[in-house]
């Protein structure tokens, strides 16, 4: 071990390796449910060459990869659950190219999502990219690793449908090109004419190898932003009000929400509808279409909207911080959610199963879904709020998403970033010639299987 210490200082420098307990610790674990298991160095590297050599040594010495975003995840995926080298990868944080008429960017592969937006603000106001709402220092290789969702995955589909081209280290050592970057300059899409190598990449959970450039999607950042909140007590009218919506072809972005406390929420589906305008005649154009298309649920009275007050400026916060205070993380709270892709005429009975488990499990639920891609399909996120003191308590919130995802399965629904386990799962249910794939392809990109171990393990 002391030899492989030596090499990764030979590589990296001092000041981006470590093995010293105190941060040992802290790559152990993410602010999620899963047991935390410690890895047996950390390095911080600088450039792809770095991360290059890296992963020759580790092919060399046979021991596992786990390559690190900002563990924001909450399903463990960056848990070294088989040791060997975490790969931090914030110190590549580098916007290295926007080009401005072809709207995408180009960044490094720990860039975060607050440094491209920052950037953005800067230099680009006009533009702007597919922010999710998760903290801003998580980063954007490593949401498109997970098929992340942002604010416009209702117009433009998955975070990951938005990246234009790729650099990738792969398993073996190799520093490879995908999409147009592989053939000139430009990095504009990701398969322009080509078979999709970024298949090989995406959803893989740095399990293939590791992203060191991502090219994404740019576009129009419009003026003004606004908010509606349509809210309803009947549950089985919610799929009905989205399939009106998304009509409209429209919006930016529709999150639908419930949760028992305060009590003013208590019982009621909110659907938050956002909405952009360079003026405020297009806003206002807009919130008319919006207010027609869901005008038969006010006549009938069964829905309405809602006067937004001061939740306004909450609401349109991105990403939103309001979700955090909901695990009450300062006081050593947490929360995780089994997030399922499905279909938006589900959405009764997930709702019926968050209650279900919240009940049976006894924790504070609040649920909430966003619309994928015009309404093809949503996320819809079943989360519920631990405290890590009480043993008993993550039990049961463990046992609780476990259900969950058997759920999804049982509705023909798609895990989204699931656990190590509940990857197992899925891969149980999966057609054995598709499991079979899977297995070949894993197995061609890393003969060794040294990349995030215990994570998609076909064979
Ligand atoms: C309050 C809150 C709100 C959230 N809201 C959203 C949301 O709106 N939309 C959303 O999509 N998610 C959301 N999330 C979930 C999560 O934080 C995001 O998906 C985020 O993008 C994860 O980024 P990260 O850098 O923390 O990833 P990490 O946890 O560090 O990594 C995730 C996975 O990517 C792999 N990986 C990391 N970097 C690379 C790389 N360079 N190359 C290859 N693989 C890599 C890791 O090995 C791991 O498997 C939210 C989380 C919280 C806590």
């Amino acid at each position: 071990m002391s030899d492989i210490f030596k090499s990764l200082l030979g590589i990296i420098g001092e000041r981006g390796v470590s093995n010293t307990p105190e941060e040992l610790w802290f790559y152990s674990r993410d602010p999620g449910v899963l047991t935390p298991h410690l890895p047996d160095f950390v390095v911080a590297p600088k450039t792809t060459e770095q991360i290059q050599k890296v992963i020759q040594l580790a092919n060399q010495e046979k021991i596992p990869i786990v390559p690190m975003g900002n563990g924001m995840a909450l399903t463990g995926l960056v848990i070294p659950l088989k040791g060997g080298i975490v790969i931090d990868m914030k110190r590549m944080n580098r916007v290295l190219e926007v080009n401005e008429k072809a709207r995408y960017a180009v960044v490094e592969g720990g860039t975060s999502q607050g440094v491209l937006k920052a950037f953005l603000q800067d230099h680009f106001p006009h533009l702007r990219h597919s922010l999710p709402d998760a903290p801003p220092a998580t980063t954007i290789a490593a949401n498109v690793a997970l098929h992340g969702q942002g604010r416009l995955t209702q117009q433009y589909g998955f975070n990951s449908d938005m990246v234009t081209g790729l650099e990738v280290v792969l398993p073996t050592g190799e520093i490879c090109r995908i999409g147009s970057p592989s053939l000139g300059p430009y990095w504009f899409s990701k398969s322009p004419s080509l078979p999709d190598l970024s298949g090989l990449f995406l959803g893989w959970l740095g399990t293939t190898g590791i992203l060191t450039k991502v090219g994404l999607k740019l576009y129009p950042n419009k003026k003004m932003r606004d908010v509606e909140l349509f809210v309803t007590d009947r549950v089985e009218l919610v799929s009905e009000i989205l399939y009106k919506l998304t009509h409209l072809e429209m919006l930016e972005d529709i999150n639908i929400w419930f949760q028992p406390m305060p009590l003013v929420f208590k019982d009621n589906y909110h659907i938050t509808i956002y909405f952009t305008g360079d003026t405020e005649e297009e806003i206002e154009f807009k919130r008319k279409m919006i207010w027609d298309a869901v005008q038969e649920f006010i006549d009938t009275k069964d829905a309405g909207f809602m006067g937004l007050g001061y939740m306004k400026g909450t609401l349109l916060e991105t990403p939103q911080r309001s979700l955090a205070a909901f695990a009450d993380v300062p006081k050593g709270g947490g929360f995780e959610y089994s997030g399922p892709i499905t279909l938006i005429e589900f959405f009764p009975q997930y709702a019926a199963k968050v209650i279900e488990l919240a009940k049976k499990y006894q924790l504070l639920y609040a649920s909430s879904a966003r619309v994928i891609s015009g309404g093809h399909s949503m996320m819809f996120s079943i989360s519920f709020a631990f405290n890590r003191a009480d043993s008993a308590m993550m039990t049961r919130v463990k046992e609780a998403l476990s259900e969950a995802t058997e759920f999804a399965l049982d509705m023909g629904g798609l895990p989204w970033k699931p656990n190590f386990v509940e990857q197992k799962m899925t891969l149980e249910r999966m057609d054995p010639n598709t499991r079979k794939l899977l297995e070949m392809v894993k197995k061609t990109l890393d003969p060794q299987g040294i990349m995030n171990p215990g994570n998609w393990e076909v064979s």
